[in-house]
């Protein structure tokens, strides 16, 4: 994907890194036994150690290093068996120990890949620089009183990923690919729900431009918090966008983080960028260093559930489907279920179709999820069947669907009901075909003299007097035998 901004000094490319942070699903903190629930009401999830009581001591959740060793694994990554837990020491309001416990030096998880599915069917690989298990701050709530602000902890300690990628995207789509194909790794792993509108995912993004066809890598800037994939793309764009004009009026970039303003489509200053150094990171002296054995890491990796790309190329393999039709149907882990389950003992490229085609359009339709859907995999299977053993046709099925959608009723019952059953029954077409040759002589001259397409008219009044429940090949092959 080549995406290139046009300024007065010529064309000009885009380095994208991303860094993500993700919630690790846990019932528990990082390094205290609170609970981690969304939505309860403020500070009821807060423990003397999320609130930095003096003398209180961090321990260390095993379930979640468990959770961040197989998102390591998940990313094709290297596992560390060592690694530190630091300090990363500042001041802020809703931040009560005055640093945040993350890694540093010494992450558990080192250089992985990701895969990302191009919209032409091909694919691209976006390195992945590391993932540190760290803590999440309280929450600062500004909303509430005209005067004061009041802080939530419910948050504080909360178990979180930070997963850095290289800066090895080139445009606002690949980065939402990436972050898409992120997130449905994490989703199959159930190790993050990634759900962005509650805060369980989001992302800093780190843009620079460089003259197209050059390798540097120029003076970046950090866009904090990002939380919707849309913003991701649409902040990269307007940051991309800035820092080219900037060049072009002769102005250099000053490395600093910036928020996105997604009402005004544009970034702006935040604060002066801080450096590592800045932090004063040194071990935490209240934790050892996390050490993993080989068999403690094998015993994840055995846990591993099947990954979008293994499903893909299996789809591709088994059912004979495109890249980029296996590409949609693995994206989200329901999808990828729901449709093996509609497509068991039926005719696979019919069934991928009809869950790409009938059932997204009716979900997005009706704002629903695949886990919501009014038509079970189940029933889908089954209208798949009619359709397979000549019991209706597709164009029939297509009413079935919208009735069983609206309805919740089987298409078996459907189609007897309503009498749908298609007509293979070849006297009976045949009665139907002399009836209309007999009354349109005109129309048989205009065939007969060279006009292929009048077959078409043929067939529709076929299917008219039939209510479309001819076997539109049975009506084509008699048509043709009595038209010559
Ligand atoms: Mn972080």
């Amino acid at each position: 994907m080549t995406y290139l901004i046009s300024g007065e000094s010529g064309d000009w490319e885009v380095v994208i890194g991303l860094e993500i942070h993700a919630q690790i699903i846990s019932q528990s903190k990082l390094f205290s036994g609170s609970a981690t629930g969304f939505g309860a009401g403020p500070n009821t999830q807060v423990s003397l150690v999320d609130a930095a009581m003096p003398g209180m001591l961090p321990v260390v959740n095993g379930y979640c290093v468990a959770q961040a060793v197989k998102t390591g694994l998940g990313l094709k990554a290297q596992i560390n068996k060592h690694s530190v837990f630091e300090r990363k020491n500042y001041f802020y309001a809703d931040l009560p120990q005055g640093y945040q416990i993350s890694q540093y030096a010494e992450p558990i998880v080192g250089e992985g890949t990701v895969v990302l599915d191009m919209p032409d069917g091909g694919t691209r690989s976006i390195g992945i620089e590391r993932l540190h298990m760290e803590q999440d701050a309280g929450k600062s709530m500004h909303d509430q009183d005209p005067k004061r602000t009041f802080i939530d902890l419910n948050r504080s300690g909360v178990a979180l990923m930070e997963i850095v990628s290289k800066p090895d995207l080139r445009s606002p789509e690949e980065a939402g690919l990436y972050l898409r194909k992120v997130r449905s790794i994490l989703r199959y792993l159930g190790t993050c729900d990634g759900n962005m509108e509650e805060g369980s995912m989001r992302a800093d993004v780190n843009v620079s431009v460089r003259p197209f066809g050059s390798d540097e890598l120029r003076t970046r800037t950090e866009t904090k918090n990002v939380n919707s994939v849309r913003f991701v793309m649409q902040a990269i764009e307007a940051e991309a966008r800035r820092q080219v004009e900037a060049y072009d009026d002769g102005e250099e970039i000053v490395q600093e983080t910036r928020l996105f303003d997604a009402d005004k489509n544009q970034t702006r200053p935040m604060r002066a960028k801080e450096f590592a150094h800045d932090y004063r990171y040194f071990p935490d002296p209240d934790l050892l260093p996390l050490v993993l054995s080989d068999a403690e890491i094998d015993a994840i990796a055995q846990e591993l559930p099947e990954l979008p790309d293994d499903r893909k190329d299996r789809f591709i393999a088994d059912f004979s489907l495109s890249a980029y039709d296996a590409g949609v149907l693995v994206a989200e882990r329901e999808t990828a279920e729901y449709f093996e389950k509609a497509a068991l003992g039926h005719d696979a490229k019919l069934a991928a179709n009809w869950v790409t085609g009938n059932l997204f359009g009716a979900l997005n339709k009706a704002g629903l999820g695949i886990s919501e859907s009014p038509v079970t995999a189940e029933a889908l299977g089954a209208l798949l069947g009619l359709i397979g053993n000549d019991t209706i046709s597709g164009r029939i099925a297509k009413d079935v669907f919208d009735e069983m959608v609206e309805t919740g009723k089987g298409a078996a019952e459907i189609v007897a009901d309503k009498g749908l059953e298609q007509i293979t029954d070849t006297g009976e077409i045949e009665a139907e075909i002399d009836k209309i040759i007999a009354a349109n002589p005109d129309q048989v001259n205009d065939f007969q003299g060279g006009n292929e397409k009048a077959i078409g008219w043929f067939v529709g009044q076929v299917m008219k007097v039939t209510g479309g429940k001819a076997n539109p090949k049975v009506v084509n092959e008699l048509l043709r035998k009595k038209l010559g």
